[in-house]
């Protein structure tokens, strides 16, 4: 039988650009972005028990449990906007996600997956993530620098700081980060991995994931519209 699209994962730090990158690979190959932290954030904003309960743990910077984000992963591309592939933003976090992966894509007719490594220092990190902002609306990121106007150029709304960028909740998600991530490269390193410096322009970067994937932005001229960064899918698990 002919095997489904493929499955890129963005691995990378918080502030990498993981979510930049996702919506522009989105646009250029015409597959749908997963992004696991967009889709928790959603559930906290809906004000469920489980949004109530999820944002407690985002807020501390700490991950959710492997088994509720497996869940929501599996779901997600088990639906057909994902047989000819998808990008996965913030998935896997931690070995056993990484392996459950393997376990997934096996199962749903899928090649083992291209993974994409983000590269950057910390002080760039914390930087970057300082200056974040985020529409409530849309929920593009942006990046604001003194001066800059705080609402949202797409819809007009109010930019907010994530609950997550706080000083002290970006110190403890890299040191989470850090703490998986070697384990993680150990997993795909001999696969198809790749890393790319995530310090030079977004553009450049996402040519040279292109580039590194074996394809390139000429397929933007044939490519569906961009797909929405997440959807939800809470109501059929929770
Ligand atoms: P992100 O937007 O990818 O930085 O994710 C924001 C937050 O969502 C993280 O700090 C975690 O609390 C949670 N999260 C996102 N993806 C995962 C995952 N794969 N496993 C566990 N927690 C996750």
């Amino acid at each position: 039988m002919q095997k489904n699209g493929t499955v890129i994962v963005l691995l990378g730090p918080p502030g990498a650009g993981k979510g930049t990158q996702a919506d522009r690979l989105s646009s250029a190959l015409g597959i749908p972005t997963i992004s696991t932290g967009e889709m928790l954030r959603q559930e906290c904003r809906s004000g469920s028990p489980l949004g109530a309960q999820v944002e407690k743990l985002l807020n501390s910077g700490q991950l959710v449990k492997d088994e509720l984000i497996q869940e929501v992963v599996a779901q997600r591309l088990a639906q057909p906007d994902c047989s000819e592939g998808c990008i996965l933003d913030g998935f896997p976090r931690t070995a056993v996600q990484a392996r459950f992966l393997d376990q997934l894509l096996n199962s749903l007719n899928f090649d083992g997956p291209a993974v994409i490594d983000l590269t950057i220092a910390p002080e760039e990190l914390i930087a970057r993530l300082s200056s974040r902002r985020q529409c409530p609306v849309c929920s593009r990121t942006f990046h604001c620098v003194e001066g800059m106007s705080t609402f949202c150029p797409h819809d007009g709304s109010d930019l907010i700081i994530r609950a997550d960028d706080q000083p002290a909740t970006i110190r403890r998600r890299l040191q989470i980060y850090s703490e998986n991530t070697s384990e993680i490269v150990r997993f795909y390193q001999h696969r198809r991995y790749h890393r790319v410096n995530a310090t030079h322009s977004v553009e450049d970067i996402t040519q040279k994931v292109l580039r590194v994937l074996g394809t390139n932005l000429d397929r933007t001229k044939d490519s569906k519209p961009p797909v929405p960064a997440s959807q939800r899918l809470w109501a059929q698990i929770s």
